[in-house]
């Protein structure tokens, strides 16, 4: 029963819906309509009844995991419980109906709340200007690696390399070669954070920007970063930041003061957006007074009587970067989550994520070994060497952890880590969910040692088993009837 899907439950004749008869006439409908769009037959539907068809959903609904579900460690990825409130906000008529080419006059609400979040990402960053179009972390990478070619192209030359640590996300890298500039890649130090001595060696006047996480990767706040800023700046590059770990600086520190030139947030990370599953998010890029008039068309524009309209004429913009004016749905919830929280809540956000974190680590440095010592930040990563030498892999922890009812956290990420397990608790978990998922650890470490093919052979309660993760996401189906839609 449990396993069957809606289409096998139905029976002829059962529906959820009541639709009201067919009142116009074939004929009338063959005029409206192009042949190709009328079907001979009837779409094959599951036919069940209103009340089995909640129950499918709700069955459905605890197969995968899910925050509303279980603690969701996943590293670097900030997956924290967003306030319902804020989906209902961004769900508000006034947000969902107006079309994008409506006239500024009559959309001035929601221009508003664009201007006003822009305002409030500029304070968070200590940058001069916002561009809210970036529809992903990825997506606001290429736009800042665009602005930065822009910038060099004006002072005579695009120059030809970004500097990218060997802990970076890759969508670093992949962003610098769609923009046309070689990477180079540089060595972290044995305390996992870049190595000065490194950097100073590969910077020279071809370079265009050092991109730098901070937090890094490994969870380490980079503790040299005025000096970096200083090197940097010397050779004419500019200082980029992935901002994805964002979270563990709200309302402590901002990119700005530390000399970086240009940040890209993830809203769906810090501030309130769930994802996972490819779902919408957004990418805002911060950059300094110096590059805000390379930023993408159209940019807000205040006039005189406080009216908000968009500027178009900005000679010396990139461009445009997405069809519209952005992910708005996931900007109405930025906007909410930052005017819910306040200056001092932000604050409190990034205090308690790091105070998780540093919890969460301490609870489970005994049984793993710890490849960085801490503090940490907002997270930290383990290695399971010494699991491995008992013939338990990191993947083979990661899967036993779903019988636990709790997601895995990122595993093999990032690659300087050999058997590397990343963890982030964010700030919304409370002590117990913490004690609890370092509990369910420490059982996997236990059984690793006493019981390994048990581990070896996880998951065992999940619907399906493990994969073939690289078939799965290159054919993915979806489809209950192959071939047949
Ligand atoms: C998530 C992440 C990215 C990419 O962001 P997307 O929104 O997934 O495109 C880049 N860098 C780091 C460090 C990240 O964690």
């Amino acid at each position: 029963m449990a396993s069957k899907l809606i289409f096998e439950l139905g029976a002829p004749g059962r529906q959820a819906v009541g639709l009201p008869e067919l009142d116009t006439p074939m004929q009338e409908l063959h005029e409206l309509l192009p042949d190709v769009r009328l079907r001979d037959a009837a779409p094959r539907l599951p036919e069940v009844d209103p009340l089995e068809l909640v129950r499918h959903y709700t069955r459905i609904s605890v197969l995968n995991h899910h925050i509303e579900k279980g603690f969701y460690p996943l590293g670097s990825c900030t997956m924290k419980a967003n306030p319902p409130v804020n989906e209902a906000l961004a769900g508000l008529d006034g947000f969902t109906s107006p079309h994008p080419l409506a006239p500024e006059k009559l959309v001035q609400g929601t221009l508003k709340l664009l201007a006003a979040l822009e305002e409030m990402l500029i304070e968070i960053c200590g940058l001069a200007a916002v561009t809210l179009q970036p529809a992903a972390g990825a997506h606001g990478e290429l736009t800042g690696l665009l602005v930065i070619r822009a910038y060099h192209e004006m002072h005579g030359s695009p120059r030809k390399r970004v500097i990218i640590p060997d802990s970076a996300h890759g969508t670093n890298p992949a962003s610098a070669s769609l923009v046309g500039y070689e990477t180079l890649e540089i060595r972290s130090t044995q305390d996992g954070l870049v190595d000065i001595e490194a950097l100073g060696a590969a910077l020279d006047e071809e370079t265009a920007v050092f991109m730098l996480t901070n937090p890094n990767t490994v969870g380490l706040f980079e503790k040299n970063i005025t000096k970096i800023q200083r090197m940097v700046h010397d050779v004419g590059a500019l200082l980029y930041m992935d901002g994805a770990n964002m979270n563990a600086l709200l309302g402590i520190t901002r990119p700005g003061d530390m000399g970086f030139d240009l940040v890209h947030l993830n809203l769906h990370k810090t501030f309130s957006t769930p994802h996972g599953g490819g779902g919408p998010g957004s990418g805002p890029l911060a950059v300094s007074a110096e590059l805000e008039p390379f930023l993408p068309v159209p940019r807000l524009k205040e006039a005189a009587d406080g009216s908000i309209a968009w500027d178009w004429d900005r000679p010396r913009s990139i461009g445009k970067v997405i069809t519209w004016w952005g992910q708005f749905g996931v900007l109405v919830r930025a906007y909410a989550y930052l005017r819910a929280l306040g200056a001092q809540g932000l604050k409190e956000v990034g205090e308690a994520a790091i105070l998780n974190a540093n919890y969460l680590m301490a609870l489970l440095s005994d049984a793993f070994e710890l490849p960085y010592q801490g503090p940490c930040m907002h997270e930290f990563v383990l290695s399971g060497n010494r699991q491995k030498r008992m013939g338990v892999r990191t993947l083979d922890m990661a899967k036993r952890l779903l019988d636990k009812g709790v997601h895995a956290p990122t595993i093999y990420f990032p690659l300087i880590v050999s058997e590397c397990l990343m963890i982030e608790p964010s700030e919304t978990e409370s002590r117990q969910s913490i004690e609890g998922f370092a509990e369910a650890l420490l059982e996997v470490a236990q059984e690793a040692e006493h019981d390994p093919d048990l581990v070896r052979n996880a998951p065992h309660t999940t619907p399906v088993g493990r994969l073939d993760e690289t078939r799965a996401v290159r054919q993915l189906d979806l489809s209950f009837f192959s071939g047949d839609r």
